[in-house]
C-alpha cells in the first residue's frame, strides 16, 4: 500500500510518500481501505515530535472506507462494510474500559500517533474502532468528523453546557471550535465565537452562530457590551494569546474548557479571579466509545452539520498540510484516497 511514511522528526516536510507492506489485521482487528481520511493538528505535533512516536511512523487519525480483511474471532463487522474510524483506541477488557471510560484504559491509544493511522492506503484497527459509515454522509464528512466533533462533545459534556447557556468558542477556525459551535447551537446554547480574521467571524455567523469578535480585542469585554453579561460555558483551544480574555469573559460560576493550546502551552492564573467568581477550569481529551457514538448519531442524523474545508488528493498532504500549519481553514481538511 502507499503511506506517508515519518522517518525522522522534522516538522510536516518530513512526511515521505513510500510504498510498503499491507497491515494485517490481528484477533479483533479489522482492516479499511480508506477513501477518505482528514488531517488534524496532531499530524503536526507528531512530525514534530511532540510526543515522538516509535519510527517509522503513520500518522492520522480520522478517516473512513470499506473494510477489507478482518482478523480472527470478528463476528461485528464483514469484509464489504462501510464504516467510519474512531480513533480513541482502548483495550475493551480492563476496568476502565468495561466501565465506559476508555479514555481512562492503562493503554489507550490515539490512532496515528501511539500507533500507525490513517495517511494511508489501509489501516488496521480494532473491529469496535469502527462504525457503520451513516447514510446521509459523503465520503469527506464521514471521514472528517471522528475527532473533532468526538473531542468537542465530550468538552461540552464536561462543561454541563445546557438549554440557554451562553457559550463563548476562541478561535473558531479550527476543527474542534467549529464541532463545538454546531454542537453548541444543537444543544441548546446560544452561541458566539472569536478569531483573528473577520471574515472567520462573518463565515461562522452565516453558519450558525449568534455573532463574534475579533481575538484581537478584549472579547469578554466586547461579549458583555453586546449582550449585558458574560459566558456560561468557554471553549479554549489557543491558549496564550487569548487565555486572559477567555477567563476574564465567564460568568460567575462559569466553566472554561481547554483542549489544547496552540498558541502555546503555559498560562497564567489569577487565584482570586479563579474562587471569588466560582469558576472552573476543566481539562478533556478526546472521546469515550460512548460519546463516539453520539455524535456519530448526531452528524448521521443530519442534525449537525459537518463542516468540511477543503479537499486534497492523497498526494497532496505537503499543501494540504501547509494550509493547516498557516490556519487558513475554516473546518476539516481532507484527504480523498481513491
Ligand atoms: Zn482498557
Amino acid at each position: 500500500m502507499k503511506a506517508w511514511i515519518l522517518h525522522d522528526i522534522g516538522g510536516p516536510s518530513s512526511f515521505v510518500l513510500e510504498d510498503i507492506d499491507s497491515p494485517t489485521p490481528g484477533p479483533g482487528e479489522v482492516r479499511v481501505r480508506l477513501t477518505t481520511s482528514a488531517l488534524n493538528h496532531l499530524d503536526i505535533w507528531s512530525s514534530m515530535g511532540m510526543p515522538k512516536p516509535a519510527l517509522p511512523h503513520v500518522a492520522g487519525a480520522d478517516g473512513a472506507g470499506t473494510v477489507d480483511a478482518i482478523g480472527d474471532g470478528v463476528t461485528s463487522v464483514a469484509v464489504g462494510d462501510e464504516v467510519v474510524v474512531n480513533p480513541s483506541v482502548s483495550c475493551g477488557s480492563c476496568e476502565a474500559c468495561l466501565r465506559g471510560d476508555t479514555l481512562f484504559c492503562e493503554t489507550y491509544q490515539i490512532l496515528g500517533e501511539h500507533r500507525w493511522g490513517t495517511l494511508a492506503e489501509q489501516v488496521v484497527v480494532p473491529a469496535r474502532n469502527v462504525v457503520p459509515k451513516p447514510s446521509i454522509l459523503n465520503w469527506e464528512h464521514a471521514g472528517a468528523y471522528g475527532l473533532v466533533y468526538g473531542t468537542a462533545y465530550r468538552m461540552l459534556r464536561r462543561a454541563r453546557l445546557k438549554v440557554g447557556d451562553t457559550l463563548l468558542i476562541v478561535g473558531v477556525g479550527g476543527g474542534v471550535s467549529n464541532a463545538a459551535m454546531m454542537l453548541g447551537k444543537e444543544m441548546g446554547a446560544v452561541v458566539y465565537v472569536t478569531s483573528r480574521d473577520p471574515k472567520k467571524i462573518e463565515k461562522a455567523v452565516f453558519g450558525g452562530a449568534d455573532g463574534g469578535f475579533l481575538s484581537s480585542e478584549d472579547f469578554g469585554k466586547a461579549l458583555k457590551a453586546a449582550t449585558g453579561h458574560g459566558a456560561d460555558v468557554v471553549v479554549e483551544n489557543v491558549g496564550v494569546p487569548t487565555w486572559k480574555a477567555s477567563v476574564g469573559s465567564l460568568n460567575k460560576g462559569g466553566r472554561l474548557v481547554t483542549c489544547g493550546g496552540t498558541g502555546g502551552p503555559n498560562v497564567e492564573l489569577s487565584l482570586p479571579r479563579v474562587f471569588f467568581k466560582h469558576l472552573e477550569i476543566i481539562g478533556s481529551t478526546m472521546f469515550d466509545i460512548g460519546e463516539f457514538a453520539d455524535v456519530t448519531q448526531l452528524v448521521g442524523s443530519g442534525r449537525v452539520p459537518v463542516i468540511v474545508d477543503s479537499t486534497f488528493g492523497f498526494d497532496e498532504l505537503p499543501a494540504a498540510l501547509e494550509r493547516m500549519q498557516n490556519g487558513d481553514q475554516f473546518g476539516k481538511i481532507v484527504l480523498r484516497h481513491e
